[in-house]
């Protein structure tokens, strides 16, 4: 069922489009069967299952941090994340840097827009990110590679077409003047207008693992 449902979203989605599968709260085997056919990354969004998981499986897999992320654990996946979608303060910026100066990385990382109109989702507004942007680039161990977003849970979905397009906006808006080239939207529920919105990147759990508990 895994693999064929990767493989489905993998001719559905336009070509240039990463496909994050989602594994949180998922066990090994369901990652080992991904992996069986030949799928690479994966997505978490706890630091400690993330370690566990890291630890045990293939080492070539490519492991997304995609939910909130608390500055004092960003040392535990420094040594090894391939991506850190969820950076929503300039102070967890100045972390993973200074963590990928101890372990001589360069760490790959999105700044998270809070474009969701409910207040719990995290995230830079336009202006936090625009003043951030217009900053020299002072953190040599951290490079800002793109924007993720979380539209709104809603079944209002002109609503969330309207929240990802104006993610989308000020991503073409800062695209050349900071070389980003990764826009991450959309989940199970949303991928498909996150897609027409101008999204290459998915974040996909429940389509592919099933629900969660
Ligand atoms: C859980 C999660 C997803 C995947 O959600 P599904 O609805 O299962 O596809 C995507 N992004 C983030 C940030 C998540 O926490």
């Amino acid at each position: 069922m895994i693999a064929e449902q990767i493989q489905k979203l993998s001719v559905e989605l336009p070509q240039g489009t990463t496909l994050v599968a989602v594994s949180k709260t998922k066990p090994n085997s369901a990652i080992e069967e991904a992996y069986a056919a030949g799928h690479r990354d994966f997505g978490e969004n706890k630091v400690q299952e993330l370690c566990q998981k890291a630890e045990t499986l293939p080492n070539d897999i490519r492991w997304h941090m995609i939910g909130h992320l608390q500055r004092n654990k960003v040392k535990y996946i420094a040594p090894f994340v391939h991506l850190i979608h969820g950076v929503d303060s300039e102070r967890l910026l100045a972390e993973i840097n200074k963590q990928g100066a101890k372990h001589h990385r360069v760490i790959d990382v999105l700044i998270q827009i809070h474009i969701a109109e409910e207040s719990s989702k995290f995230g830079f507004s336009f202006g936090e990110a625009e003043a951030l942007f217009s900053q020299e680039n002072q953190y040599e161990n951290v490079r800002i590679v793109g924007l993720m977003g979380m539209a709104s849970f809603t079944e209002n979905e002109q609503q969330v077409k309207r929240e990802f397009e104006i993610l989308s906006a000020f991503y073409s808006e800062w695209k050349a003047k900071k070389t980003l080239t990764i826009l991450s939207m959309g989940m199970s529920n949303d991928y498909p207008l996150a897609i027409t919105t101008g999204s290459n990147m998915v974040r996909i759990g429940s389509l592919i693992f099933g629900r969660r508990n």
